[in-house]
């Protein structure tokens, strides 16, 4: 089971675009992209929320 990259607990299960894994306890300290779901670091500006709300490849530039 993957451990998680904020805390280091087990089960992780979601994908952070790191490669790492966040468990639902710390989800919500990270920005998640809805459409593709990936977790994002909330200043991540580059890959992360474009401002609309999505991640850089779910967004159309
Ligand atoms: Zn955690
Ligand atoms: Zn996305």
């Amino acid at each position: 089971m993957a451990k998680c990259i904020n805390c280091g607990k087990s089960n992780a299960n979601y994908q952070h675009s790191s490669g790492g894994y966040v468990c639902s306890n710390c989800v919500g300290k990270f920005f998640t992209c809805p459409n593709c779901g990936m977790l994002y670091n909330n200043d991540d500006y580059e890959d992360g929320d474009q401002g609309n709300g999505f991640c850089k490849n779910c967004s159309d530039d």
